[in-house]
């Protein structure tokens, strides 16, 4: 290895990826490869002798590129944004730099400690209450890799709890002998919404844990009420509810659970209360995006509700992946749950219990730097920057709003969500063709946006309102649209765009009928 081939090299692949990015939103941002187009384009085996880099970055160009979906394109508007930005590039190339296994403390005391402080300015900014800096030293904030982790680590942590108060219940009961860790998880029960997203469900299935859907209500959010009767029914079942996970900004529609409802019925039955706002949690960056937390803390008391929160900077706050920023109330069930000392982790450092060792705050043992990117993001941005990029998408979406709602064929499903516009044909459109499923129609025009033009768009699928029930057999029929979500790279001319390849499929489909 040769310190000036890398100098050399580096420059070129920095070039690579300015070209790519002036040009990025000239190609489909879908990729149009076939499953298994690779392996024929390669040799079958690595090569016996070390080839040069130019004849490497030749075959990203000729046979990796076409295989890539443009999640940096300005003309993605599909699942959630994920977007990077130059900074954030150029700290994660730091981090690859110095590729510290930062599991403990010694092990690259930086890593542990600029997380600390990263996490902490990062809740300041989102404005997350005190009790979870790290500062406070009983609650703090830790980098995950996903939201998904987050959730299995938040159930841990909330098994822990129960665990450790079942305990301390039987003891006082003079029942201590009788206490068995499995016979305790087999009665809990952990709680999501229909509209919760997958991961949680997922997490619990790692677990061997039960998990239990709470209906949304017609705005696709839990309420209070509806939680407090099923921990009810399963109390008097005698089993235990032990974790509920809130989402803030559903992957379908965007809802947001009633959290000022849900926080005291969690506090009250001993519910560990896990919010998930992976991809609407950057938006708090802006104040005035903050009702969306309501609930959070009691506005009177100040006492926090929500025993631990996730979001995901590497959505949409600039941060490319992976950044998912969690935070906890109280650390110490996951610690006590996570800990584990064999010789050859021992230190002074750990031993003296003056620091934080992030091992205990995860799954894997090895964590990369993941806070310098976050933290060149925080720089180079400054708090009024990144305001800026959510104001600017939130604007966008707006206008994109005006344009589906300027049209009388189309309707909103549900209102706006900050950046994500959820919208379909109108059912009363194809009044004229009973019997015809406006929800194929809307597939139809999905299909058409994203196997005919530069744009990416998802689609997705929620239950009806109970008025539009079936009066026959009261079946709620599912009601399929499209999503429109938007994020930093995009203008306002990719937004115009993406609408008139929308509008100009829902023409052809609608043409095709008559
Ligand atoms: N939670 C919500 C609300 C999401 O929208 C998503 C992904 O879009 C996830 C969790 C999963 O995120 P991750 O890929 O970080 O696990």
């Amino acid at each position: 290895q040769d310190i000036e081939t890398f100098r050399k090299n580096a420059k070129e692949m920095v070039d690579f990826m300015c070209d790519y990015y002036k040009t990025v939103g000239d190609h489909s941002t879908l990729s149009r490869v076939q499953p298994g187009y690779l392996a024929p384009l390669l040799p079958k085996k690595a090569p016996e002798d070390p080839e040069s880099f130019e004849s490497i970055l030749a075959d990203v160009q000729q046979h990796i590129i076409p295989g890539v979906t443009h999640w940096q394109s300005p003309n993605f508007f599909a699942f959630f944004p994920s977007n990077n930005s130059f900074p954030s590039l150029l700290g994660d190339m730091l981090s690859g730099m110095i590729n510290c296994i930062g599991f403990n403390w010694m092990t690259s005391p930086a890593c542990t400690e600029l997380e600390m402080i990263a996490m902490d300015w990062l809740a300041k900014l989102v404005g997350l209450p005190d009790a979870y800096l790290n500062t406070s030293g009983v609650g703090g904030g830790v980098i995950q890799m996903s939201a998904s982790d987050a959730s299995v680590v938040a159930m841990i942590a909330a098994r822990q709890r129960k665990l450790r108060q079942v305990k301390t219940e039987m003891e006082a009961q003079g029942k201590g002998d009788e206490f068995n860790e499995q016979d305790v998880i087999k009665r809990m029960v952990f709680y999501g919404s229909d509209e919760a997203h997958s991961c949680h469900k997922k997490g619990a299935m790692v677990l061997k844990l039960n998990f239990k859907t709470v209906a949304a209500d017609d705005s696709y959010a839990v309420k209070g009420a509806t939680l407090k009767k099923a921990i009810e029914t399963d109390v008097a079942a005698g089993l235990l509810p032990t974790f509920f996970v809130g989402t803030i900004g559903s992957t379908s529609t965007g809802a947001t659970d009633h959290l000022s409802e849900i926080g005291p019925v969690c506090r009250d039955t001993g519910v560990w209360l896990h919010v998930d706002a992976a991809w609407a949690g950057s938006a708090f960056v802006c104040p005035e995006h903050r009702e969306l937390m309501r609930g959070m803390v009691d506005e009177t008391t100040g006492e926090v509700y929500v025993d631990s929160y996730d979001f995901n900077p590497h959505k949409w706050l600039l941060v490319n992946f992976d950044c998912s920023a969690m935070w906890l109330k109280e650390r110490a069930d996951l610690v006590d749950a996570l800990s584990i000392m064999p010789a050859y982790l021992r230190n002074k450092a750990s031993a003296s219990g003056s620091v934080i060792d992030y091992r205990d705050w995860q799954v894997p043992l090895g964590r990369r730097f993941r806070s310098l990117k976050l933290w060149f993001v925080m720089r180079s941005f400054g708090a009024k920057g990144l305001r800026e990029h959510i104001t600017k998408c939130v604007n966008l979406t707006r206008y994109f709003e005006t344009l589906v709602t300027a049209d009388d064929r189309f309707e909103l499903i549900v209102p706006r969500t900050l950046a994500l516009a959820c919208f379909r044909i109108k059912p009363s459109v194809l009044s004229a063709h009973p019997g015809l499923d406006v929800n194929a129609v809307n597939k139809q025009i999905a299909d058409g946006v994203n196997e005919s033009s530069n744009f990416l768009i998802t689609a997705s699928e929620v239950k009806g309102k109970p008025e539009v029930a079936d009066p026959a057999t009261g079946k709620v029929a599912m009601v399929y649209f499209l999503r429109v979500t938007i994020g930093g790279w995009s203008e306002e001319e990719n937004v115009r765009g993406v609408w008139d390849v929308i509008r100009g499929q829902a023409d052809k489909v609608l043409a095709e009928l008559r």
